[in-house]
């Protein structure tokens, strides 16, 4: 049965409203999007929808207590808070380089956590 929902697209700063009509997991028609990456997220949001993860682990024997990291590409949104508690309980041996891996193949998925920035 067709549905008709409102998404906000977070692509790019423009925030578009987006008027999705769809079929289940199965996109009919997008509105409201002012250019066609617009469609294309709608379809990722209703079949696997994903977030960049920015949080921060714990370090040791560095200059600071904590090092922010990032997930290398979206990852999906429904195992968020499974990979923050994962994180939570990780320890990083310091010195740690910027972009360095923390955590590979986080919880199977093949996306690394890396390491935000330098710390000794
Ligand atoms: S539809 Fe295009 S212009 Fe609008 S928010 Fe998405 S990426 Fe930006």
């Amino acid at each position: 049965m067709e549905q008709t929902d409102t998404l906000i697209c977070i692509t790019c700063p423009m925030g578009c409203s987006l008027a999705v009509v769809h079929e289940g997991q199965t996109v009919i028609q997008v509105t409201g999007n002012h250019c066609n990456r617009g469609p294309r997220y709608a379809q990722a949001e209703l079949s696997d929808p994903r977030r960049m993860v920015a949080t921060t682990v714990k370090v040791r024997g560095g200059s600071k207590r904590l090092l922010p990291v990032y997930t290398a590409a979206p990852f999906p949104k429904s195992r968020i808070f499974e990979l923050l508690a994962v994180l939570r309980n990780l320890e990083v041996e310091a010195p740690v380089r910027a972009d360095q891996v923390v955590l590979a193949n986080a919880l199977g998925t093949g996306i690394d956590v890396l390491a935000s920035r330098d710390l000794s």
